[in-house]
């Protein structure tokens, strides 16, 4: 025996050895998967275990927590020779992507696949964590011949649970409601799971809307960990109503343009491998419906538009707890739909362990056609800079930061199109423009995110239609043909804030201004703001510009002035520091054209019958961007607020049952007429329209509408087939429109007299007149990107969407677009913070 082999006998010794202790789940857990529901700790328990026992093929990392401290974990499966070089193998798919600085070349023969597994990104469609503790079992059980001759040219990465405090918001509410043994009755109480649900994260966020913003710490810290993988194939793991059976890949139309033939066929070979096994256990399945591959933010489409094979799969079963009766009569249980998610699990790993060398090969090719080519007709993206942008601006450079864009300075002249009045000219890059460039690994992603509008292939989809981030982020922007010379890289803008003795004047330009307010204002500092542009020391302020004086704030004595630099450092506001209070133009500090602002209280309306991710996206927003108290009230304890304990009274998208009751609607409407504000956004505004508050929604002014209601003639034969796209024509899947806003008024401070918003709905209102203010107007066709429907087009025209109604001393602000939508339309947010903070007040 030589020196070799006896170390290769030693190692095989003392890998059997360990292996035979790696218990199997049910081993582990005692009870077999499916007829309990696991706790998120038991799971990573398991997780444990198996990294301990089979150390030699299996790597365990924590790779963040959840808002709740729950851990984030991924699981690196493969043999043990891929294991003992992980490092080296994903240095060398990084190179084959053109993403590795080091110089060394890609080593394409050997690379092995790697397939990534996301489980249970919805909290309440946990069937998918069950089947991870199956799928981890399986490719480490040493009896498992198949499983280990995949694992020798293939990586597998597991995460057993993507939304630990959503599911276990689940888990503990089932198995606190079910008893001895499950009611399969779908009434019974088990299967009506009480708001927030567990689909969503602690903040009530749906984290498969939230792949490329990344606004919340889960989707951070996975993107973060994506970018160092990049795998060849992604799927996510998900549950639908329990009457579906099974969905998975080849996708649905509309697929974006982006998507090779390569990714298309692939998405084939793996369907037909899963539907192989389906058929030879009969189970019933769907392919290409539904789920389209189009809005950029889900677990199938980010991993598409970074070149990987993206695909969702979906179990029936959400609200089927351990077992529920379906349409069919049939029971369906916990144990199968774990079953199947698993048998999806090891045919995708099979899939893509067969055509390994395919897979890598077409990967190099798809980023390396990226890196020379570039993807689309725009070559060149230019992102203007100016100091009443900055803090936007700074946004988006997180946000390409986030997704791995690459970006530099730029210089010189150039012609495209312009994003804001739709024209091709000639335009400057000036010092801090961001250029971005199609010729680069994430050419794909650039092109979805900043195409001016993306092409459709069919109007039925699942979501938004429209996200071009220049609309999004409020920024002048040009697209260019050219591919335009980069320069170096970026400097980023840090405030340095001189002493001042009178005061300081803060320009009111984006969330960063509001937040340094709200935090100044807790400290209880009191401030102004301008209600018309001032110049002075020869720097021009816009309406809103807050001014912070010694004079008033005389309490604070010697600590005043670090106080406020030091809030204002932190967030990166710039002061300019003010020795008078008499301008050179416009009005001086002591007129009455500078308002005292004072710090409100503000409370939310949540609970039952609210939309869950409308109000958790404004509770998420107060917490992580705004800083700034909020105190929610739930939707059954609207009886017991004491009014006078509130300024500001926010309320999200949803159902509002109080206002059938007269004597709350009365009590809330005093304690409007006595100075309090409401904010209303989406659905609450035509709610409170029926209570005669703020205004009223816009009918169809179809002249001809009612005549062919009478005598529809050959417009009422539609075919059957067609049903679903002719109910299209009244509906938009989220597009955007040009808003006309009336920057003089407190609710458009710091914008242009434009504004770009998600127009979801059709709900449009009447110009106010008497005592309102018609802040944001549609005046005539305004439609910018994205799918309306050929109806709604007539509808969607001269009327309101942000209005502000004077009522006593108080004030009914509308928004009826969602500015804060899924906390990425980052232009919104200042909007949002005028009402909280300037709008209506007396
Ligand atoms: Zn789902």
């Amino acid at each position: 025996m030589t020196r070799k082999t006896w170390t290769l006998s030693l190692l095989l010794f003392f890998a059997f050895s360990v292996n035979a202790q790696l218990k199997s789940p049910e081993e582990f857990l005692g009870y077999p998967v499916g007829t309990r529901y696991t706790p998120h700790w038991k799971i990573v328990n398991y997780f444990n275990h198996a990294a301990t026992q089979s150390a030699a093929m299996m790597k365990l990392d924590q790779y963040g927590e959840t808002n709740e401290g729950r851990p984030l974990m991924m699981a690196f499966i493969s043999s043990s020779e891929n294991i003992s070089k992980l490092e080296s193998i994903r240095l060398n798919n990084l190179r084959l992507a053109g993403l590795s600085r080091d110089k060394m070349a890609a080593i394409e023969d050997k690379a092995p696949a790697i397939v990534w597994l996301s489980y249970n990104v919805h909290g309440n469609e946990p069937a998918s964590s069950e089947a991870s503790l199956l799928a981890l079992y399986a490719l480490l059980n040493p009896a498992e011949t198949r499983t280990k001759e995949w694992l020798k040219n293939t990586v597998v990465i597991i995460d057993p649970c993507l939304n630990p405090d959503g599911r276990d918001r689940y888990v503990n509410w089932y198995n606190s409601a079910v008893g001895k043994t499950y009611n399969p009755i779908p009434l019974a109480r088990e299967h009506r799971e009480p708001w927030p649900q567990g689909r969503t994260n602690h903040y009530n966020f749906d984290l498969n809307r939230d792949w490329a913003w990344q606004t919340q710490q889960e989707s951070r810290y996975r993107i973060k960990k994506y970018m160092e993988w990049m795998p060849q194939v992604h799927v996510d793991y998900h549950e639908q109503g329990v009457n579906e059976p099974y969905y998975f890949a080849p996708a649905a139309e509309p697929l974006h343009e982006v998507i090779t033939p390569w990714q298309r066929d692939f998405q084939q070979t793996i369907g037909k491998n899963n539907a192989g096994y389906f058929d030879e256990k009969g189970w019933l399945y769907f392919t290409k419906i539904r789920f389209d591959l189009f809005y950029p933010s889900y677990g199938d489409t980010y991993p598409m538009y970074n070149g990987s094979i993206g695909m969702t799969y979906e179990q029936g079963g959400i609200s089927g707890g351990l077992g529920v009766i379906n349409e069919d009569g049939d029971t369906l249980t916990l144990v199968d739909r774990a079953q199947h998610h698993f048998v999806t699990s090891m045919s995708t790993v099979e899939a893509a362990s067969k055509n390994a060398g395919k897979l890598i090969s077409e990967f190099k090719k798809y980023f390396s056609n990226a890196l020379s080519n570039g993807i689309g007709e725009y070559k060149s993206y230019v992102i203007k800079y100016d100091a009443a942008n900055a803090q936007r601006f700074d946004k988006l450079r997180e946000l390409m930061d986030k997704n791995g864009i690459q970006y530099s300075s730029g210089n010189g002249t150039a012609r495209g199109f312009n994003y804001f009045n739709g024209k091709e000219e000639a335009f400057n890059i000036g010092e801090g423009d961001m250029l971005i460039s199609s010729f680069q690994p994430r050419s794909a992603m650039v092109k979805v995110l900043f195409e001016p509008r993306s092409k459709l292939s069919d109007s039925v989809t699942y979501d938004i239609t429209a996200w071009s981030l220049p609309y999004v982020y409020g920024l002048k922007a040009f697209a260019s043909r050219d591919k335009i010379a980069a320069g170096g890289a970026l400097n980023s803008i840090k405030a340095v804030n001189k002493e001042t003795t009178y005061g300081y004047v803060m320009p009111w330009n984006g969330v960063r201004s509001a937040k340094t307010a709200g935090q100044l204002l807790q400290q209880g500092v009191l401030l102004r703001y301008a209600e018309t542009p001032f110049e002075l020391n020869g720097n021009k302020f816009e309406r809103g510009s807050i001014i912070i004086l010694q004079t008033s704030n005389s309490a604070k004595g010697k600590n005043l002035w670090p106080m406020v630099r030091s809030i204002a450092d932190a967030n990166n506001i710039q002061l300019y520091p003010v020795n008078s209070g008499m301008v050179d133009k416009g009005f001086d500090f002591g007129s009455d054209m500078v308002h005292a602002l004072r710090a409100p209280s503000v409370y939310m309306i949540t609970g039952d019958a609210i939309s869950t991710t409308a109000a958790g996206g404004i509770w998420s927003f107060f917490e992580q961007e705004l800083g700034y108290p909020l105190t929610q009230v739930s939707t059954n304890d609207i009886q017991r607020i004491d009014w006078s304990k509130v300024d500001v009274l926010i309320m999200p998208d949803g159902n509002y049952r109080f206002l059938n009751d007269k004597d709350l609607t009365e009590n809330f409407k005093a304690w409007i007429r006595k100075g309090g504000r409401v904010i209303a956004l989406e659905s609450a505004v035509a709610q409170l329209s029926k209570a005669e508050l703020g205004p009223k929604p816009k009918k169809s002014d179809e002249p001809d509408k009612k005549e062919k209601e009478n005598s529809p003639g050959y417009d009422a034969l539609k075919k059957f087939e067609e049903r679903e796209r002719d109910a299209m024509t009244d509906m938009t899947a989220g597009s955007i429109y040009k808003v006309e806003l009336d920057n003089t008024h407190p609710l458009a401070f710091g914008y242009p007299d434009y504004y770009y918003t998600l127009k979801q709905d059709d709900q449009l209102y009447e110009f106010l007149t008497d005592g309102g203010w018609n802040v944001g107007v549609i005046k005539k066709d305004n439609q910018v990107a994205g799918f309306v429907g050929s109806n709604l087009k007539q509808k969607l025209k001269d009327g309101v969407l942000f209005a502000v109604q004077g009522i006593g001393n108080g004030a009914m602000i509308a928004l009826s677009d969602d500015v804060l939508f899924r906390n990425f339309w980052e232009n919104g947010k200042l909007l949002f913070c005028n009402a909280i903070f300037m709008t209506g007040i007396r």
